[in-house]
C-alpha cells in the first residue's frame, strides 16, 4: 500500500462523532462541552470543532487564548471557554472575540472587568474553585469573596462555577468524591448567600466514564472523545480510537550479527537480521525513550516489530527480520490496526514510559493529518450557550 506521506495520522471524524454521542448518553442531563485544547489532543482543533458545531454542542473548552483565536479565525462561532488562567497580555483579545475565561482571583476579575469596560464589552467568566487539584482555582473558603467581586462588576457575567478532578481513575478513586463534595458545598453556599446559580461543571473523562453520579450542569471530557481512556480504566466497548498513526519503510538493510544501530550504539543485533528505517523521529512526536528498553513496537504486514536503537530526530529503526517480504514503501502502523493485530495509543505510551495524552498531543507538524468522514454541511451558526 503506497502513501504520499512520510508520516501521517488518519483521523476518523465519524468515530469522534460517535464518541461524542456516547458521552452524551453517559452524561445524562449534563451537557457535554468537548475539550479541544492542544490542537484537539493532536487531532486538529478546527476539523474537530466543525464536528462539534454540527452536533450542536453548547460550548468548547480550549487551553489558552491562542487556541481560542485559531478557532475564531477559522469561523467557529460556538461559545469558547479558556479552561486555564489568562495572562494580562491575553485579555484584550479575549474581550474582543467574546471568549470566556476561568477566573482564579479577585485581582484578575477586576482586571478583566476594567478591560472589558474599556472595550465597551461584557465578558463571561467561570469561577474556578480548587477542591484538591492544587493547581489553579480559588480555595473553597474564598469562593464567596471572589464571586462577590465578579457580581459587583457590570462588565463581567458569572456564567459558571467549575473545579477539576486530579484523579485519572474518576469514581474509582475516593479523592474524586471528596473533591465533588467540596465543589457542591461551594455551589450551594453561592446559591444560598448570594442567590446566584451559575452553571456547575466538574467532570473530566475519567469521571464521566467511571459513572460518577451527580455530574452537575455540564461535563468537560477531552481524551475520551478521542477514544482513549485515562489511567487504568477499562476500555469500554462504546468508544473508538479516532486517530491511527502510520509511516512507511524508506530503507532496508540486511545486517550481520553484532551490528550496532543508531546513536550511541544503544542496540546491537545478536543474529543476522533485516533493519527497516522509518522517516519518523522525535521531531514528529515519537518519544525518544521508545527505543530505549526494547519495549516499543510497530506493525508491519500485521506483525509486531521492535523499535531498535535510539529514536533520532527524523528517523527511527525497526527490526523486521522475522517478517517475510517487507519492501520499501510498506505501510508501518504505530497506532491502529494492521492485519489482525492492533496497537493503541496506550501501547505506545506504556512502552515509552508516558501517558497516551502526551503521545497524541505531541504529534509534530510534519505528521500529515488525513481526515476521514465529516463531509457534512458547513457549520451552523452558534447555538445559544446553556
Ligand atoms: C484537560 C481538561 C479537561 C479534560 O480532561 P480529560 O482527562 O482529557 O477528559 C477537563 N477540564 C479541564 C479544566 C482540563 O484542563
Amino acid at each position: 500500500m503506497e502513501s504520499r506521506h512520510r508520516a501521517w495520522a488518519e483521523i476518523d471524524l465519524e468515530a469522534f462523532r460517535r464518541n461524542l454521542r456516547r458521552s452524551r448518553q453517559l452524561a445524562g442531563k449534563a451537557a457535554v462541552w468537548p475539550v479541544l485544547k492542544a490542537n484537539a489532543y493532536g487531532h486538529g482543533a478546527v476539523a474537530i470543532a466543525r464536528v462539534c458545531a454540527q452536533e450542536s454542542v453548547a460550548r468548547i473548552g480550549v487551553g489558552d487564548s491562542s487556541e481560542a483565536l485559531q478557532l475564531r479565525h477559522s469561523g467557529v462561532r460556538l461559545p469558547l471557554l479558556v479552561l486555564g488562567a489568562a495572562i494580562d497580555a491575553e485579555i484584550p483579545a479575549l474581550v474582543e472575540h467574546q471568549i470566556e475565561i476561568g477566573v482564579h482571583s479577585e485581582s484578575r476579575a477586576r482586571a478583566l472587568a476594567k478591560l472589558a469596560e474599556n472595550q465597551g464589552g461584557r465578558l463571561g467568566v467561570h469561577l474556578k474553585v480548587d477542591t484538591g487539584m492544587g493547581r489553579l482555582g480559588v480555595r473553597p473558603e474564598a469562593v464567596l469573596r471572589v464571586a462577590r467581586a465578579i457580581l459587583e462588576e457590570p462588565a463581567l457575567e458569572l456564567r459558571g462555577l467549575m473545579t477539576h478532578f486530579s484523579s485519572s481513575r474518576g469514581a474509582q478513586d475516593p479523592t474524586t468524591e471528596g473533591q465533588q463534595a467540596l465543589f457542591f458545598a461551594a455551589a450551594s453556599e453561592l446559591r444560598q448567600t448570594l442567590g446566584v446559580t451559575p452553571l456547575l461543571h466538574c467532570a473530566n473523562s475519567a469521571a464521566v466514564f467511571s459513572a460518577l453520579p451527580q455530574l452537575g450542569d455540564a461535563v468537560r471530557p477531552g481524551i475520551a472523545l478521542y477514544g482513549i481512556l485515562p489511567g487504568d480504566l477499562e476500555h469500554p466497548s462504546g468508544l473508538e480510537e479516532v486517530l491511527s498513526l502510520h509511516t512507511q519503510v524508506v530503507f532496508l538493510k540486511d545486517v550481520p550479527a553484532g551490528t550496532a544501530i543508531g546513536y550511541d550504539s544503544r542496540w546491537t543485533s545478536h543474529r543476522p537480521t533485516r533493519i527497516a528505517t522509518l522517516p519518523m523521529g522525535y521531531n514528529d512526536g515519537l518519544p525518544y525513550t521508545l527505543g530505549q528498553h526494547g519495549q516499543g513496537q510497530v506493525l508491519v504486514r500485521g506483525q509486531r516489530c521492535p523499535v531498535v536503537g535510539a529514536v533520532s530526530m527524523d528517523y527511527c529503526t525497526i527490526d523486521v527480520g522475522h517478517v517475510p517480504g517487507v519492501a520499501v514503501g510498506d505501510r508501518v502502523t504505530l497506532i491502529g490496526p494492521s492485519g489482525r493485530d492492533r496497537l493503541r495509543a496506550h501501547d505506545l505510551a506504556s512502552a515509552a514510559g508516558t501517558i497516551p495524552y502526551e503521545i497524541t498531543c505531541r504529534l509534530g507538524a510534519r505528521v500529515q493529518r488525513v481526515y476521514l468522514g465529516g463531509q457534512q454541511p458547513a457549520p451552523t451558526p452558534a447555538p445559544v450557550a446553556t
